[in-house]
């Protein structure tokens, strides 16, 4: 039972007040068939939604069941209309794209109802109207009865107790209104029904009640309802359940409403989706740009780490040009000047030079780099912190023909090295580069025998990387070569064959050399024997060691205790390789210190160590305390000398002062001695010289001007003839000449000198330091931290580096920056235009839908549900041009990459999209779109459903 109680409406546009509704009363019986008259304009339809509950009063009452709804919050009015009421629109009202069935089942979503159920009573409903065969079509594919039929259907389908219908037949023929009308009364035979209608025939053949309406008041009821004012009580407010429809319902709701229009969905999806696509293009060639930027920095600083070395040369003090330098094309006239000016820049330059050597104090570097806590760390690369340690070692291989090679080459000197053409012998280049035939791997993180840069740089064509000490792999260019010469001092060739070829240019042939090949299996059995430079130091019977380096007798015996290195592996250099080896063996780290532990704990080492004040080679004081013990020194070393050292001795004191006497302007006139006891005799009488340059003079003063004609004197006598001289030259000797030959021939040398030969290593004293870096970001920091080491070192500890890639590499750094900081901004604009876009796609959407809306308010949807409705919406759109944006993008990555390689002319640059990004880019497309559509559907869910509804 509805009683409304002097109920008014006004509505105001402007300064405009229009009285929809001025004191209407009227009761309502619970099942009844009420017509509403009256010319346009009179304010039935205002009383009909006022009655359904989707406009509001201004004043009166409207009393439902005996419930006041002056207290009715929003959601009761909602609950209202989804349970009680069903609307039926002059127009319709249906959704179009939406199923006859789906829209007769939208005002059971509304309510919450399961899907099952839905569908059943959706169906159930339209077999009543008679639409049974017409649950699939679309709205716009039934008539205009058969539409108002499903609008029927859809207003009871929650089984409501009012039915409220606005000008039902007002759209349709005589025919099909008659249908309609015959409908309704069915209908109104268990509820109440009110009809609002401008056709006063219909009215009165099917209503059984016709109330008049005239400017808001009504001007008669044909069938007035009079209530007992006392038997009723007064009205008091209750709560009713609301309307309720969970989130999952709405996205339902969406992804078939936008099923259902595929095409639009596709094409704002589309639209969204040309923002994303400029993203994750962007970003996909800045990634691929980065990549390449930061594998070329990579690839650098794997080629120049930052190098420390025990003693240093400031490279970057001595380039630096201050200005001075005459040459200065920059350099600034000063007219002011008028006289004779002196320019120092080279004094100065050469004076830099020799100031800025500076001994680097690796030790107490190695600690702070060992400290896992300090700073440098964070920038240290993939490829770690590497010490250099200079250990000596010689190592010998049989060739084919069972020949002895010692790989460095020396095998292959001739003995007549004063020879020019063997100067100029390839040999003699390769000689002087010998030992680095091998050379140490850089090791791996983690203790990894190789580094991940070999690794990557090489690839392996038989065997394997070397893993122990005694392993060691070849290493071959990308044209899987090694130079010949190599091939032969390793003795990986025969040596006959590279003696005639050394001598073939020794004796000025032209060489045409055939292509020597070996096969993997051939070097993969090859030895090499390693001998420490520990061994070549033996003790004899004074307790002394001697060198037995150049005797070829005892190294023979040398190599049967020597180290057995294996060829474990042949490698072949990538094409594009990053980290090459300069030599063409590799061994491990574990090899270097295997042999500083070898040679740590061997004999010479632990016996000098034992004496550190005497040389274990001499006998000779490291530094003799004064010229006493100096001479006693040299005494002992004279008196122990042969015949021949002795004629060896002279014949060298003979030559230097021939030498220096040839290259002295000013000569003495002096007369050459007739012969050789002549020289003799004046060697008698000559007083000791006090240093070679005076020695040189009286020679001079002695001999001929004529070198030559010295030489050719000094040759013509016999060893007895020079040690004799020799004697003669020594029987008395002063304090003077004792200390010149001590000086000259006697050297004790240094205890770190002896130790460094027999290869002693301290670990903790690296020779040099290569620090590796990913980036020049990191090198800096690298630079920095060493910069923040010094300032608390002592002075003494100071590190002093050059800085080589920072010197080369700061306008690089400069543009990398520049570029990336291009790249962030363009991603920046697309970000802007891309939400933009998808906010004005959105909007449109609210604005196309308004209509919608109040469909959707008039069957009970609440705000929240229609901005829930919009928000899921935006939510699979979102999704949607996420998705889309990313295939798209990904479909367009292949031939933007194809221009890339093909302008850039390298496949190193390669515009790639990660997946981490891809499904960023589709969780931002989603918030962007649920942002851009918050504002609309919060706008959509504020619309007035009577203002909505009334929208074409
Ligand atoms: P009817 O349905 O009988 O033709 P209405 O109830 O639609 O009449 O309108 C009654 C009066 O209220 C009319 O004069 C109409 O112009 C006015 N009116 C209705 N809705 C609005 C509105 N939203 N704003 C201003 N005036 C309105
Ligand atoms: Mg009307």
């Amino acid at each position: 039972m509805l009683q409304i109680k002097d109920i008014r409406k006004q509505y105001q546009t402007g300064d405009f007040v229009q009285t929809a509704l001025d004191g209407v009363s009227l009761n309502l019986r619970d099942n009844e068939f009420v017509a509403i008259l009256g010319p346009s304009g009179s304010g039935k339809t205002t009383l009909l939604n006022i009655i359904g509950g989707l406009d509001r009063y201004d004043s009166g009452d409207l009393i439902i069941d005996g419930t006041s709804t002056k207290q009715y919050k929003d959601r009761d009015w909602d609950s209202y209309r989804n349970h009680s009421v069903g609307f039926v629109f002059q127009s319709y009202n249906l959704i179009p794209h939406q199923s006859v069935l789906s829209n007769v089942e939208l005002a059971l979503t509304i309510s919450g109802i399961s899907k099952a159920e839905r569908k059943e009573r959706a169906i159930a409903s339209l077999k009543d109207v008679g639409l049974g065969d017409h649950l699939h079509k679309k709205p716009n594919q039934l008539s205009g009865g058969q539409m108002q039929r499903v609008a029927i259907a859809r207003a009871l389908v929650n089984n409501p107790n009012i039915l409220l219908a606005d000008e039902p037949t007002g759209a349709l023929d005589t025919e099909t209104s008659v249908q309609i009308m015959e409908l309704l009364k069915e209908v109104a035979k268990d509820r109440l029904v009110v009809m609002v209608t401008h056709n006063p025939e219909l009215a009165h053949e099917y209503a059984n009640r016709i109330v008049n309406l005239k400017d808001g008041h009504i001007l008669d009821d044909s069938n007035p309802f009079e209530l007992d004012a006392s038997a009723s009580e007064e009205a008091v407010h209750r709560n009713l359940g609301k309307a309720s429809m969970s989130f999952f319902t709405s996205l339902a709701l969406s992804f078939n409403n936008l099923k259902t229009k595929k095409a639009r969905t596709f094409l704002t999806a589309f639209a969204g989706s040309i923002g994303i696509i400029g993203i994750s293009l962007i970003l996909s060639l800045s990634n691929g740009v980065n990549n390449y930027i930061e594998d070329i920095q990579k690839e650098t600083m794997l080629s120049y780490p930052m190098t420390i070395e025990a003693q240093s040369i400031d490279l970057s003090s001595l380039l630096q040009v201050d200005g001075e330098a005459p040459s200065d094309p920059n350099r600034e006239i000063d007219p002011s000047r008028d006289a004779v000016y002196g320019n120092s820049f080279v004094l100065e330059r050469v004076s830099s030079v020799t100031t800025s050597i500076k001994e680097n104090n690796l030790t107490a570097f190695k600690q702070y780099l060992d400290d896992p806590e300090s700073e440098i760390h964070q920038y240290v690369g993939e490829n770690g912190i590497q010490f250099t340690y200079d250990i000596s070692f010689d190592t010998f291989s049989f060739d084919s023909e069972e020949t002895l090679v010692n790989n460095d080459g020396s095998s292959f000197e001739e003995e007549d090295t004063a020879s020019s053409s063997s100067m100029m012998s390839p040999f003699a280049m390769s000689a002087s580069t010998s030992s680095s035939h091998f050379q140490e791997m850089l090791p791996g993180a983690d203790e990894a025998s190789v580094s991940q840069a070999i690794l990557d740089s090489y690839q392996v064509e038989a065997g394997d990387w070397p893993a122990n000490y005694d392993e060691v792999i070849l290493l071959l260019n990308a044209h899987k070569e090694v130079e010949t010469s190599a091939l032969y001092e390793l003795g990986l060739l025969p040596a006959s064959d590279y003696k005639e070829i050394l001598a073939a240019i020794d004796a000025g042939e032209t060489l045409e050399l055939e292509e020597k090949t070996l096969s993997y299996e051939e070097v993969m059995n090859t030895e090499f024997y390693l001998i420490p430079a520990s061994d070549y130091f033996v003790e004899n019977e004074e307790g002394l060691f001697d060198d037995v380096s150049g005797d070829t007798a005892a190294i023979e015996g040398l190599l049967e205790e020597a180290i057995k290195l294996k060829v474990v592996g042949v490698a072949s250099a990538n094409e594009d390789a990053s980290y090459t080896m300069t030599s063409p063996i590799g061994y491990t780290r574990a090899l270097t210190n295997y042999l500083i532990d070898y040679s740590n704990n061997s004999p010479v080492v632990l016996a000098q160590e034992a004496n550190p004040d005497i040389n274990v080679l001499n006998g000779l004081e490291f530094a003799p305390a004064d010229d006493e013990a100096k001479i006693a020194d040299a005494k002992a070393y004279l008196s122990n000398l042969t015949l021949s050292e002795k004629a060896q001795m002279m014949q060298e004191i003979m030559m230097m002062s021939a030498t220096s006497a040839s290259t002295q302007a000013t000569m003495p006139n002096a007369e050459m001695p007739e012969s050789s006891e002549e020289t003799a005799n004046a060697d008698e009488e000559m007083a000791m010289p006090e240093n070679a340059e005076e020695l040189a003079d009286l020679e001079v003063a002695q001999n001929s001007a004529n070198p030559e004609a010295q030489a050719a004197q000094m040759l013509s006598m016999s060893e007895e003839e020079l040690a004799a001289m020799f004697d003669d030259y020594l029987a008395d000797p002063d304090t003077e000449s004792l200390l010149m030959v001590y000086d000259n021939y006697l050297s004790p040398g240094t205890l770190d000198d002896n130790l460094l030969a027999f290869g002693s290593i301290s670990l903790d004293a690296p020779t040099s330091i290569n620090i590796y870096s990913d980036s020049f970001e990191a090198k800096d920091g690298i630079t920095q931290s060493i910069d923040n080491y010094n300032k608390t070192a002592a002075d003494a500890d100071q590190i002093s580096y050059t800085d080589l890639v920072g010197m080369l590499m700061s306008s690089v750094t400069t543009i990398v920056n520049v570029v990336s900081y291009v790249l962030v901004a363009f991603v920046g604009v697309s970000l802007v235009v891309s939400s933009i876009m998808i906010g004005i796609i959105t909007f449109i959407s609210v604005l196309e839908r308004t209509k919608e809306i109040g469909i959707l308010r008039a069957m009970g949807a609440s705000k929240r549900n229609i901005s829930q409705v919009f928000n899921a919406e935006t939510f699979i759109i979102g999704a949607l041009s996420g998705l889309l944006g990313v295939g798209i993008s990904l479909l367009l990555l292949i031939p933007i990459n194809a221009v890339i390689h093909n302008l850039v002319g390298t496949t190193s640059v390669n515009a790639s999209l990660s997946i981490p990004t891809a499904i960023a880019l589709v969780a931002l497309s989603m918030t962007l779109t649920l942002i851009a559509g918050l504002l609309p559907s919060r706008e959509a869910a504020k619309k007035d459903p009577v203002i909505a509804l009334r929208t074409e």
